[in-house]
């Protein structure tokens, strides 16, 4: 028979063994459509193009998924290297095929060279570009028989895909917990990014090979016989790990292959969960466990559903091996991930649809508490229901935005700055108005000027992320005290007028400190800001005062009742006619310019001296303490002597509000506490990063423990919070540093 359809009859009977209802008919005509079209290509090694769709339904097929992928497998490659188009294989398979192969020919189209740090967001994309998540697991099937096929192609190429396959699709393996696909997808890159390392351990794994397997046989046979005498129903397997995870084991915590653990796996597969736990009992009892190394998995699963206890033990031979005790259904879920709750099942007709999906990640809601979890699921979650929309910057970094983003929220994710400094927006290189919906890989460019005026108040309705709108409030709160302060009047005015009430009614000296109370601010300026900037409407300040107006409308009748007639509407008209000094629009805080840099309660050039114990710079949030005599001592808010638990009662209202503002000064000195490793050099490395940062050093000061350990304490002055993170990064970057904190003097 002809070789190519001697694959196609292995594949037919290898899915018909896990769906005896599989519609031949339908699969084979996939085939020949498929077969045809490629019929002019070849392979790199020299075959028929077909064998590569056949080779990624095979795969499939691994996975047990239903027809639908496994046609959609055998098309893959159909829209983006022959003639045919989505309408024909609507047609001919189905539109939900014909949609499982255009999302795996848009993957395909992505480049994706991108830095590092873009990764995470280009995983997230390839997810949200694939509406369904079987687009995803054709596509790592796809990209599995490339890389098991990658020696045909140039060392270039090699490299390339390997990178890519390494940092974007086994990552997504991970994330799904197809950890076999991970595994191999690893293991096959690492051999073209590090080939001299890959062949040392793959030789040295073989020389310990034969040695090894006749220990590993007799250890699983000494462990079954045990189980079978304690009537525990099992399979046990074994294996040496894969060869990236020792990999990372050796160069990453630079140990020999006789210093890793868990070089060897035994595999113990139980019918149920009391079972496990009585397995491990077992073999416990058997060997020695090495301490520290036993995780239950099973009571907390992994954040992408991995069920199982592992433990290393020492055998008889001194050998140390890990052991893996788990259910055939946690087995199930750690092979294939969410490609087992995919699979068909017998008796239903088709994919288990997207409740199941859906239930998958309940299940993982349910399980899992902690907050990296909820991060898992909550980019899970944008990955299956697509409410995150990925777009480029011009230089093709990707940036992640909430569905139905605008180039308001694109600008401030970039910066507050280009935000604020907006004056257009180009979309794909045109034009477009602010409120223009951004898509899935739309290229954005924000075009700034230093003279724009800033964000307009109608941008907070039209953007989506809280980030921007954040941002644009800040500005107004900020740039803007004396216009928010007339525009905050204005509306608190008339919805005060609204409720029948005027200004001059509630700014009377008995009225207003009764006011400020009810609204919480300090004046009615503060106040008039707050509305100003939006944070903080005049409908809700009204009705926090509403009340309070009620009772003092009341007791003033009261009081006129009690009165004599004449006075008590002298009374009134005197209060009526009580005038308001006019808003003093007081300057933006931000934009006074003091000695020290910092503002007390709107008080300008007061005595300010800053607190030796945790010597605040700008940045830092900071509270004052009026000392007796030496005016305001400024401490950070997180300095233990300021710690508004500590606070002497009697000394409670020498507390005061302090805040940055334009300074004089240039420098702030202040100091930092490095722990580290003690090591030779050490002390030359961290004044040379300070002497790269370009700041000014005071002083350097060091002092060893006896355990090998160092503290270095370093003096020096920055700018502010911002140079003093750079310095402080720098130093961490250090080789032996353990931790870099602001000092404590
Ligand atoms: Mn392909």
């Amino acid at each position: 028979m002809d070789p190519i359809l001697e694959r196609y009859h292995a594949l037919e009977e290898k899915v018909l063994e896990y769906n005896p209802n599989l519609d031949t008919k339908l699969l084979y005509s996939a085939f020949q459509y498929a077969d045809k079209k490629h019929s002019k290509q070849m392979r790199r090694d020299g075959t028929p193009y077909i064998t590569h769709p056949l080779a990624v339904a095979d795969i499939v097929a691994d996975l047990k998924l239903d027809t639908e992928s496994l046609l959609a497998a055998l098309l893959h490659d159909c829209i983006e290297d022959t003639d045919a188009t989505h309408e024909e294989i609507a047609q001919l398979f189905g539109p939900s095929v014909a949609d499982l192969v255009e999302g795996v020919t848009k993957l395909t189209r992505i480049q994706l060279t991108l830095a590092e740090k873009q990764m995470e967001n280009l995983r997230k994309m390839l997810m949200a570009m694939s509406k369904d998540i079987r687009v995803v697991l054709v596509k790592l099937c796809d990209r599995l028989h490339n890389m098991r096929t990658m020696q045909y192609q140039t060392p270039k190429k090699q490299r390339e895909k390997s990178l890519e396959t390494m940092e974007i699709y086994a990552p997504i393996a991970h994330r799904l917990g197809m950890s076999k696909i991970k595994y191999e997808l690893e293991d096959l890159s690492i051999k073209y990014l590090d080939p001299v390392a890959y062949n040392d351990i793959e030789n040295q794994l073989n020389q310990r090979f034969s040695r090894h397997q006749e220990f590993l046989v007799s250890t699983q046979n000494r462990i079954k016989e045990r189980m079978d005498r304690e009537h525990i129903e099992c399979t046990i397997t074994s294996r040496a790990k894969h060869i990236y995870s020792i990999y990372r084991k050796m160069y990453a915590q630079h140990r020999t292959l006789d210093e890793i653990f868990d070089l060897y796996a035994l595999r113990i597969i139980v019918d149920t969960i009391p079972d496990c736990y009585n397995a491990l009992g077992h073999v416990h009892d058997m060997f020695k466990p090495v301490p520290g190394r036993f995780k239950d998995y099973i009571s907390t699963p992994k954040l992408n559903m991995y069920q199982s206890l592992h433990t290393t033990v020492i055998g008889r031979e001194g050998i140390p091996f890990e052991v893996q005790i788990r259910t055939w259904e946690m087995h199930e879920t750690a092979e294939y991930g969410i490609a087992a709750h995919w699979k068909y099942k017998q008796g239903i007709n088709g994919p288990n649809g997207e409740e199941e999906t859906y239930e998958w990640v309940r299940k993982l809601l349910e399980s899992q508490q902690d907050t990296d979890a909820e991060e898992f699921v909550k980019s899970l979650k944008v990955d299956l229901f697509s409410d995150e929309v990925f777009v480029f910057t011009p230089k093709g970094e990707v940036k992640g935005l909430p569905a139905g983003s605008t180039p308001i929220d694109f600008a401030y994710s970039i910066h507050s700055a280009v935000g604020n400094h907006m004056i257009g927006a180009k979309v794909n290189g045109r034009l477009v108005p602010y409120d223009t919906q951004l898509q899935n890989g739309d290229i954005v460019e924000i075009q700034t000027s230093q003279s724009a005026k800033g964000p307009s108040r109608d941008w907070m309705k039209l953007c989506k992320s809280n980030e921007a709108r954040n941002k644009i409030r800040q500005w107004f709160k900020r740039e803007r005290r004396s216009e928010n302060i007339v525009n905050g009047r204005a509306s608190f005015e008339a919805e005060l007028k609204r409720n029948g009430y005027s200004i001059a009614e509630i700014s009377t000296e008995d009225v207003l400190p009764r006011i400020l109370k009810k609204v919480q601010f300090g004046s009615l300026e503060d106040m008039y800001a707050a509305i100003g900037y939006g944070g903080l409407t005049a409908i809700k300040a009204v009705n926090r005062i509403k009340g309070e107006m009620a009772t003092i409308v009341k007791e003033r009748k009261d009081q006129a009742a009690l009165a004599e007639p004449q006075l008590a509407e002298e009374a009134q008209t005197i209060h009526v006619q009580t005038t308001l000094p006019p808003p003093a629009l007081e300057q933006g805080r931000k934009r006074t310019v003091t000695k020290s840099g910092v503002v007390v309660e709107g008080v300008d050039n007061c005595l300010v001296k800053f607190a030796k114990c945790c010597l605040p710079v700008p940045g830092d949030s900071i509270v004052g303490f009026i000392t007796k005599g030496y005016g305001v001592s400024v401490h950070r808010a997180d300095c233990p002597n300021a710690d508004p638990k500590r606070r002497r009662p009697e000394e409670r209202g020498r507390w005061i509000e302090v805040d940055w503002a334009r300074s004089e000064q240039k420098e702030y000195e202040t100091s930092l506490e490095v722990y580290a490793k003690d090591r030779s050099n050490l002390f030359l490395d961290i004044a040379a990063a300070l002497s790269a940062a370009k700041v000014r050093t005071d002083a350097i000061s060091a002092k060893g423990t006896p355990d090998g350990y160092a503290t270095v304490y370093v003096q020096l002055c920055v700018r502010d919070r911002y140079e003093l993170d750079a310095v402080m990064r720098r130093i961490n970057g250090i080789s032996g540093i353990m931790s870099v904190t602001r000092g404590k003097n």
